[in-house]
C-alpha cells in the first residue's frame, strides 16, 4: 500500500502521489524522521509572521524608551 510521507495517510494501490499534498507516495507508512523530511519547509519567507511580531515588539519597546526620555526632559 502506498502511504504519503508528508500527512502519513494511506491510498489504494495504483496512487503515486497524494491528493492532499501533491508530493510522490512511498511503500511503507512514513516514520517520523520521513514525516519530517517530507514537510515543507518553513519561515523561508523573509517576511514571515514571525519576523513581523519580532519587528513590531522592538518598535514598540523604541517608542516606550522614548516616550520615557520625553517625560523625564519634560520635568
Ligand atoms: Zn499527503
Amino acid at each position: 500500500m502506498p502511504w504519503c510521507p508528508q500527512c502519513g495517510a494511506e491510498f489504494r494501490k495504483g496512487f503515486r502521489e497524494c491528493n492532499t499534498c501533491h508530493i510522490p507516495l512511498i511503500d511503507h507508512p512514513p516514520t517520523e524522521e520521513e514525516r519530517r523530511a517530507a514537510r515543507p519547509q518553513k519561515n523561508t519567507r523573509f517576511w514571515n509572521r514571525e519576523r513581523l511580531m519580532h519587528i513590531l515588539r522592538a518598535l514598540i519597546a523604541v517608542l516606550l524608551a522614548l516616550a520615557a526620555a520625553m517625560v523625564l526632559a519634560g520635568k
